[in-house]
């Protein structure tokens, strides 16, 4: 649905964006995650076409963004961070507007309309100035008016950003009932919000890819944590001749008892090697189990690492 390649944005002296590549199949709901400034705004203003880049080429749905920018924008739904909302207006008056400026014909207005009013839970809301609803609520006109032609393709740039708790579940399980029609991207830098909505998760920072990878592979770690009730002689040597064992790290739990972290070269389970020499070197085994690591964890690696 989207190949973004080489995507190169400078603002005069900063390079916003370094030879992004990524690419986004049909039906996955994908999180652009970043800290502060890492380029995801300038991501997806360059995906809508709103931006134009130095270098590189996106294509939406087969179509290259640049020469034919109309058409890309009939199939993209697109939330900016701050939707242009019209405060004095009702939400329908302000949809119809929308159906008008997208040019819906007259006989399909009223289906469409209806159709993201009930998705996003407007029904009630719909005589009401937009000025005069919550900001939960204004979010979800936003929300409608990306959805209401039906696109093929969602971009959302921080859905939830200045929500209250409750809406901010709202909206992510509106965002997943969304993903039954579209193909969603949408940013954020709120790590749980993207480990409980998206299959897949694109980490930028300082304008590069550092990870791009579905969430249950990024969460996979090939490293092991032995515990031994008391540390004996050539526990490092022993493990370090195992295949596949890349690094030992000697530690010391809280209670005082032995630990090492068993850091592999490739991604495949460690403990049972492990296991095997413990039992042959007889060992006296406190704990071993093969480490998880969270969405929070391989971020901070990453972001400690640049
Ligand atoms: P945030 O999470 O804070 O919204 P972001 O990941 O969306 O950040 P961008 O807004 O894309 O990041 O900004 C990327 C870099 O480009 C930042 O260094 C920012 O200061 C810079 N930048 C963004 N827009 C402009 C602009 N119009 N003029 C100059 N620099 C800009």
């Amino acid at each position: 649905m989207i190949k973004v390649a080489s995507l190169t944005k400078r603002y005069g002296e900063i390079e916003a964006l370094r030879r992004v590549e990524f690419d986004v199949a049909s039906g996955d709901i994908v999180g652009l995650l970043g800290p502060n400034g890492a380029g995801k705004s300038t991501t997806i203003r360059c995906l809508t076409g709103f931006l134009h880049p130095d270098e590189g080429e996106i294509t939406v749905d087969g179509l290259n963004v640049l020469e034919r920018p109309s058409e890309v924008q009939a199939r993209v739904g697109y939330l900016p961070e701050n939707t242009p909302l019209y405060s004095d207006m009702t939400v329908q008056g302000y949809l119809r507007m929308i159906a008008d400026l997208r040019g819906v014909p007259e006989s399909e207005k009223l289906a469409l309309i209806s159709g993201a009013v009930f998705a996003t839970g407007l029904d009630q809301r719909l005589t009401q100035p937009i000025g005069q609803l919550s900001k939960g609520f204004r979010q979800r006109v936003g929300i409608a008016q990306a959805i209401l032609h039906r696109p093929r393709l969602l971009i959302l740039d921080e859905p939830t950003i200045g929500l209250d708790p409750t809406q901010v579940v709202e909206i992510r399980n509106l965002i997943k009932s969304l993903a039954s029609h579209s193909t969603i991207l949408f940013s954020s830098h709120i790590l749980s919000e993207v480990e409980a909505v998206c299959d897949r998760v694109i980490i930028l920072i300082n304008g590069e890819v550092k990870a791009d990878a579905r969430l249950e592979e990024l969460a996979q770690s090939q490293d092991a944590t032995l515990v031994l009730q008391e540390n004996v002689e050539g526990v490092e040597k022993n493990l370090l001749s195992l295949s596949g064992v890349n690094q030992v790290v000697p530690l010391r739990t809280s209670e005082g008892y032995a630990e090492f972290r068993v850091v592999g070269e490739s991604n495949f389970d460690l403990c049972p090697a492990v296991f095997d020499v413990v039992r042959r070197e007889g060992w006296s085994l406190r704990e071993l189990r093969r480490d998880v690591r969270t969405l929070e964890t391989v971020f901070t690696e990453l972001v400690n690492s640049t």
